[in-house]
């Protein structure tokens, strides 16, 4: 089965046994639980793009393991045309589902991974490629949903994986057997992990010496023995446990997903070991899962930001000030913004090179350039969507409100009626549309969509201070400096 649909994914999530707790209990019917449904919705959507012939041209791609017609988020980029068709892809699936739909952390591991098994080889003499390469034709033949799990709990930040005071912040190799490995410890905010039929685990920061337990990458099914999930709440998430629930949740199919996961001894067999002690390749493979996933983020916020400016622009519309020019301008600024992050991704997507291994990786300079964008921008874009919104997106009463017949008027008019005259705005427009919009907003910039588009994007694929170091040693001050000289007449060394 080379490409799967989106019911197809979700009926494959029944096949495994994952282990999920959420509120202090185990979860069984996890696919079909109300606050989980949505995320799987949503990476459902990756595989209903593929599927689909209109998107075909964005979602598939051919395999340069087995010449088959694959998903994209199993791809391996061969160009700067692939690269650039996955942060068009992503913004196209952004505008889709508003949310994040999670796969792409497996694609950028994919990437991170190839490049890196194949150097480590290169200088050791090891087989990791070669693993990764099997691996790597299951997922595409199969269709998977791999988590790239990074992300470690890090305990105290001041000390290094080997110095921690709990030796488990970090996932380690607590056993080496002939056939394999035991691995120990968690990743934190894992997003997508319990949509995903496999994971993909990296290191999470560059080793020295002493971490060399430490510097481990494998992979392994969701459902292995030993490994766990404890799932992330979110912003008003038990509004998806309300009976009913639909205007309130603002995104009701689509939503993004968080869990801690946990490796308590799992048994890795050799073939999916793809890094076991090389500690000097843990910061290159950080830094290229990071830079493939900065590089995200020029397609998929932008995607969601589409839909939040045609949001706002619904509501000025809904209170008949679509004209109005400071609405206008607002509209244009968060274009403006909005447009400036694509940009980014596109351009550190065109600037790509090839590796050593053949595959392509993005401009390191421009795809962190993107990503400090993102940590900002977004920000600004939610900001004036509020200001466009007006304070009743978070002062309006419920769903229930509106749909209650209890009569409390002077002349019986019911909670349902007396909402429906009050929250009007334009005359020819159904308040409830209104409340649609509004609710939606409010899910995206205070409630559980703001999990995806606020503090992912400060946060996700490195905090800030992560890109400004990526910026401070990629940003060639010496050689601009040089340039400066020389147009000054500057001759001295
Ligand atoms: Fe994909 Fe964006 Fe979600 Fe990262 S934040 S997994 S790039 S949708
Ligand atoms: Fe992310």
């Amino acid at each position: 089965m080379a490409i799967m649909n989106g019911q197809e994914y979700i009926e494959s999530l029944r096949k495994l046994k994952t282990r999920v707790y959420m509120f202090g209990e185990k979860i069984d019917d996890w696919v079909d639980h109300p606050m989980i449904r949505p995320s799987i919705n949503c990476v459902a959507a990756t595989y209903d793009a593929a599927a689909e012939a209109s998107e075909q041209g964005l979602a598939v791609a051919t395999s340069n393991l087995t010449g088959e017609k694959i998903n994209r988020f199993t791809h391996i980029h061969q160009s700067t045309d692939d690269l650039i068709k996955k942060v068009k892809m992503l913004r196209m699936l952004g505008q889709k589902t508003a949310s994040c739909f999670q796969r792409c952390v497996g694609m950028d591991a994919f990437n991170a991974e190839y490049s890196t098994t194949f150097e480590i080889d290169e200088k050791y003499g090891t087989d990791y490629h070669q693993r990764f390469l099997e691996f790597l034709k299951m997922v595409q033949e199969q269709d998977l949903t791999v988590d790239g799990a990074m992300t470690d709990p890090k305990g105290d930040r001041s000390k290094s994986p080997s110095e921690q005071a709990n030796p488990d912040m970090y996932v380690r190799i607590v056993e080496r057997r002939e056939d394999g490995i035991v691995v120990r410890g968690a990743k934190a905010h894992q997003t997508g992990a319990l949509n995903s039929h496999w994971h993909l685990f990296m290191p999470t920061i560059a080793m020295k010496e002493a971490d060399a337990d430490y510097a481990v990458s494998f992979a392994c099914p969701s459902d292995v023995e030993g490994l766990y999930m404890i799932y992330g709440r979110q912003a008003s998430d038990t509004r998806k446990l309300e009976p009913g629930a639909d205007i309130d949740l603002g995104n009701k199919n689509f939503g993004g997903q968080e869990t801690l996961v946990v490796l308590d001894d799992v048994f890795i067999p050799n073939e999916y070991v793809f890094m076991c002690g090389e500690w000097d390749f843990a910061g290159i493979l950080v830094e290229r899962f990071a830079g493939y996933h900065r590089q995200s983020y020029g397609g998929c916020k932008v995607g969601v930001g589409d839909v939040i400016i045609g949001a706002a622009g619904l509501a000025a519309e809904y209170n008949g000030v679509e004209r109005a020019s400071a609405v206008r301008d607002k509209l244009v600024e968060m274009t403006h913004l909005n447009e400036t992050l694509y940009c980014c991704g596109i351009a550190c997507s065109a600037e790509g090179h090839p590796t050593k291994a053949g595959n392509y990786e993005i401009n390191m300079l421009q795809a962190n350039v993107c990503k400090l964008n993102v940590t900002r921008l977004p920000y600004e874009i939610g900001r004036l969507a509020e200001d466009i919104a007006g304070g009743l997106m978070v002062t309006m009463p419920s769903e229930r409100d509106m749909k209650s017949d209890l009569p409390v008027g002077r002349n019986g008019e019911t909670i349902g009626e007396i909402c429906e005259a009050y929250l009007q705005g334009k005359a020819d427009v159904k308040t409830e549309s209104r409340m649609r919009v509004l609710r939606f907003l409010e899910n995206i910039c205070i409630g559980a969509g703001a999990v995806g588009y606020r503090t992912e994007s400060l946060h996700g694929a490195g905090s800030p201070q992560a890109q400004r170091i990526m910026i401070s040693r990629q940003g060639s001050f010496e050689a601009k400096k040089r340039l400066a000289k020389k147009i000054a007449g500057i001759t001295e060394e």
